[in-house]
């Protein structure tokens, strides 16, 4: 097949995609996302992706995980539901673990009906599931970086290295969309996006402050909101990973290291810029 040609995307093409409310929206018509993440080995991921899916622009985040960690997660951030209920998208897998309980979430989530992100620790349980894990998904979402990438080509059949994801970051992304049918934003210090219909994005925003540990989780909280507004798997992945590097940006502004949490708090204001252009 011929090779995918790049776009970088652009304000505008970011301000036409985020979600306005409507004048009489309520917060479920706005969008309740699902966030399955967290672990009681690793419970800072769901803070983190909790905090961030708040400014995505969805009604509601509704946390679905390990008691103590729901209850760390409502102790950071009061407006979050916890427990099951009805969402319109979920987020899976930052900080998940990969343990039985973590498959059987997973399982569930899979089965909901709903548009699903799989981050992290759902991406391994993925690439072991293999690509017909998703068959009953209506709208995927993957985001590995390339370690993750790799373990999902094997989940294909595919051998492959960290350094041979770095040197074909587009064409993995397309061959990933293509081989598990779902929409793959490939993370890195340029994020790449690709859908399994052939549309390609490249993202321009970002910093490598972003390189820091919980930024992926940030992401994840950013890109679950917009599907769970009703964006389409690759527009909600466009949208995410420009918001987030915008927001990478500001929050270590004048070379400044940053936190996760920064970037989290800075995107209202990636979120302005984006709608000031
Ligand atoms: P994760 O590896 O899951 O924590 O995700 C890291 C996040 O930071 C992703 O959104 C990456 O695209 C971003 N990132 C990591 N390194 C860089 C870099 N050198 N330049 C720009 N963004 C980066
Ligand atoms: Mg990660």
């Amino acid at each position: 097949p011929p090779a995918p040609v790049l776009r970088a995307a652009q304000h505008a093409d970011v301000a036409r995609l985020l979600p306005v409310p409507a004048r009489e929206s309520d917060k479920y018509a706005r969008g309740v996302l699902g966030l399955v993440a967290g672990s009681e080995r690793y419970p800072g991921a769901a803070v983190l992706a909790t905090g961030a899916a708040l400014r995505g622009g969805a009604g509601a985040v509704r946390y679905v995980g390990p008691r103590p960690v729901g209850d760390a997660v409502l102790a950071a951030h009061p407006e979050v539901l916890v427990g099951d209920g009805r969402v319109q998208a979920y987020a899976v897998g930052a900080g998940l673990d990969t343990g039985s309980e973590a498959r059987a979430r997973l399982a569930t989530v899979l089965d909901a009906g709903v548009p699903v992100l799989v981050d992290a620790d759902g991406l391994t349980l993925l690439a072991e599931l293999g690509k017909s894990a998703l068959a009953r998904v209506p709208g995927a979402l993957l985001t590995p970086h390339a370690g993750e990438a790799v373990r999902l080509l094997a989940g294909l059949g595919l051998a492959t290295t960290r350094a041979d994801v770095e040197a074909e970051r587009l064409a993995t992304a397309a061959e990933l969309a293509a081989g598990y049918g779902a929409t793959v934003l490939l993370k890195g210090s340029t994020t790449v996006i690709a859908d399994p219909y052939g549309e390609t994005w490249a993202n321009p925003t970002g910093t490598p402050y972003l390189a820091t540990a919980g930024s992926g989780d940030v992401l994840t909280g950013l890109a679950g909101a917009l599907l769970a507004t009703g964006l389409r798997p690759v527009d909600a992945a466009v949208c995410a990973a420009y918001l987030h590097g915008l927001a990478g940006r500001l929050a270590s502004a004048d070379g400044v290291p940053c936190a996760a949490s920064d970037v989290a708090a800075a995107a209202p204001r990636a979120w302005a810029e984006v709608r000031r252009a």
